[in-house]
């Protein structure tokens, strides 16, 4: 297991000496620790996704490219499209055969980060769940016993971009659950707000945020969704120093509605998915967010901030297929 500091701390000591490094799934665990692994650089670093692009469930296809080449440019052997199918030990050696449906990897340590299910045996049959067996809750926390309450991982959430409940077992969305337990069992204090699963990750010298829904994920649910990239400096091009941004925001293009955003940058740009993040629990529309008042200072972004200016470019691309 590598769910906390200590695990994470005995894993490193355990493959101190082994040079082939195999992470099974690029969701956010297993990238990170194809990050890890790799800065290490005394590994070889083997990163192998099941499907056609990295942290799908995050970022859109493009963004997925330069997160690869992050990872490429740092030693990480990325295979796509490898759906892992067997582990094999060899008779007297410590290696693993790993075999997908088209090749053979070796490796001296694999690590499988292909997500968890809820841990609940303990009520199943007792508490409603949904099909993967998390428990379902109301806006108060309770069960569909009403004298039991659920928090965290081992539970739903409300995800706001689709007003549906889903699994997305978070450590911000664990937090806010628990504290409303704490209040709730006192009777309906605090309601739930919801969530935009809002994420961000270190990645080498890269910050990246994501807020909501990707494109592919609204595809998935059936909500209409467009998207634009915007690429520039944070700030003004006569600072010393102006790394580029890259931004993609999704929104509906029928009701404009913001849906979800990706911001991947050397710059600091992670609290502008919370930005973002807000944008969508509160409704806002690109028009909204195209012109929300943003602090203008040459050391911190330009005249518009950079979500101003990707807002614009949603404006205008929906104005022009209205
Ligand atoms: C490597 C890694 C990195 C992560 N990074 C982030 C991040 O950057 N940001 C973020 O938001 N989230 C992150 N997460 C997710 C985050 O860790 C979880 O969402 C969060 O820990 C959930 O909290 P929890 O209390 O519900 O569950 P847990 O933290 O899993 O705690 C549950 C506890 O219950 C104990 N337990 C289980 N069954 C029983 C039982 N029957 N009786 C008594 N005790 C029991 C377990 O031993 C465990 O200690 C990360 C997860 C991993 C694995």
């Amino acid at each position: 297991m590598c769910k906390d500091a200590r695990q994470a701390e005995a894993l490193r000591a355990a493959t101190k000496g082994d040079e082939r490094i195999a992470i099974v799934g690029a969701g956010y665990i297993g990238v990170e620790l194809a990050e890890a692994f790799a800065q290490n650089q005394t590994h070889q670093v083997t990163l192998l996704q099941g499907g056609g692009q990295l942290l799908n469930h995050y970022i859109d296809p493009a963004m997925s490219q330069h997160v690869e080449k992050r990872l490429v440019d740092h030693g990480v052997h990325v295979q796509l499209n490898a759906r892992v199918e067997a582990f094999y030990g060899t008779e007297g050696s410590s290696a693993v055969t790993i075999e997908t449906a088209e090749a053979q990897y070796q490796a001296d340590v694999v690590v499988v980060c292909t997500g968890f299910l809820a841990n609940t045996a303990l009520l199943r049959g007792q508490v409603a769940m949904d099909r993967s067996g998390a428990i379902l809750t109301n806006e108060w926390m309770q069960t569909s016993d009403d004298n039991i309450f659920a928090a965290g991982d081992a539970c739903t959430v409300h995800f706001n971009p689709t007003g549906k409940q889903a699994y997305i077992p978070l450590a911000t969305n664990a937090v806010r659950q628990g504290y409303l337990v704490g209040r709730n069992v006192f009777g309906h204090i605090q309601r739930d707000l919801g969530t935009q699963a809002t994420t961000a990750m270190r990645l080498f010298d890269d910050n990246l945020a994501t807020t909501g829904l990707t494109m592919h994920h609204a595809q998935q649910v059936g909500i209409p969704a467009a998207s634009v990239t915007y690429l520039g400096p944070y700030r003004p091009a006569f600072m010393t120093g102006h790394d580029e941004v890259m931004i993609n925001l999704v929104y509906n293009p029928e009701n404009r509605r913001v849906l979800g955003a990706q911001l991947l940058s050397t710059h600091e740009i992670t609290q502008s998915a919370n930005a973002v993040s807000i944008a969508i629990q509160n409704r806002n529309t690109i028009d909204d967010l195209a012109f929300v008042d943003m602090l203008f200072n040459p050391h911190y972004d330009q005249p518009f901030n950079y979500l101003n200016l990707v807002a614009q470019q949603a404006v205008a691309q929906a104005d022009s297929t209205d």
